[in-house]
């Protein structure tokens, strides 16, 4: 079985249709990229899957529980965290704070302590900034706490909506080293979005990219060819396609 399992989901936004009948699976312990250009629904994907808008068809199951349409903090009490696009750390509060808020929902104390330890060694900056005001990180710093914050809660799957947004090329890499070593050292499956195909031929994994609503193209990103990743990204025919 699965650990995520997406159904000919559909999700409209009043007369536009942002998903039409999108099926995906996701497997325990994997990395997929979603990828696209601007408005093929890759947030709204993520939004559905953390209950955050209502599909209008279709169904997902996360780890045997069908989570379509359910409330997002049910969702998340399942073990999905998701970081949306935007860094949105609590400003005003401290960086410790911001962490403690991961816990908010968490009954084992002691594995949540355990969590802020191995958040800590993750991001050695974000103990050194703990008592901080989070409003005063920088842009890099703020993406590393919104993730610990997310892995805060204990999830068995991690959603990033477009991690690299606003960062420069170093910063993101650093942002991806911390979350490939998540995968390796945790097990951790990750869903992550980002517009650029690059980024997904630089970290590997599984893609699929989204066109328009749908999956047009699917498979490992190294593999597949430069030119194949254009004509579907921009939606273009081979005849098209002048040499
Ligand atoms: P981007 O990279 O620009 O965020 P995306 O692939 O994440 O794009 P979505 O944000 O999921 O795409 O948007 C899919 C479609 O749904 C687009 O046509 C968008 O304009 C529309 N849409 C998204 N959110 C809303 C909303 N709240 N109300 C109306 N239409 C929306």
């Amino acid at each position: 079985m699965s650990l995520l399992d997406i159904k000919d989901l559909t999700v409209r936004y009043g007369g536009i249709g942002a998903l039409r009948g999108l099926s995906l699976r996701l497997e325990a312990g994997e990395l997929l990229m979603v990828t696209g250009p601007n408005g093929a629904g890759k947030s709204t994907l993520t939004k559905a899957i953390a209950g955050l808008v209502k599909p209008q068809g279709g169904r997902i199951v996360f780890d045997g529980h069908l989570v379509t349409g359910r409330a997002p903090e049910t969702v998340a009490a399942l073990g999905i965290s998701m970081v949306p696009e935007g860094r949105q750390v609590f400003g005003s509060m401290t960086v410790l704070e911001n962490l403690r808020v991961g816990t908010g929902m968490r009954r084992d104390r002691l594995a949540a302590a355990a969590d802020l330890e191995y958040v800590h060694d993750l991001f050695p900056l974000l103990k050194e900034r703990s008592h901080s005001q989070a409003g005063l990180l920088s842009g890099g710093q703020q993406q590393m706490l919104v993730i610990a914050r997310a892995l805060m809660t204990g999830p068995k799957l991690l959603i990033i909506d477009e991690p690299s947004l606003g960062l420069a090329p170093k910063v993101t890499d650093q942002v991806y080293e911390v979350l490939l070593r998540l995968r390796q050292e945790r097990q951790l499956t990750l869903l992550i979005v980002e517009q650029s195909s690059t980024r997904a031929v630089l970290t590997g994994g599984r893609m699929v990219m989204l066109r328009e609503g749908g999956i047009v193209l699917e498979g490992d990103p190294r593999a597949i060819p430069a030119r194949t990743m254009q004509q579907a990204y921009f939606g273009i025919e081979d005849s098209e396609v002048t040499a």
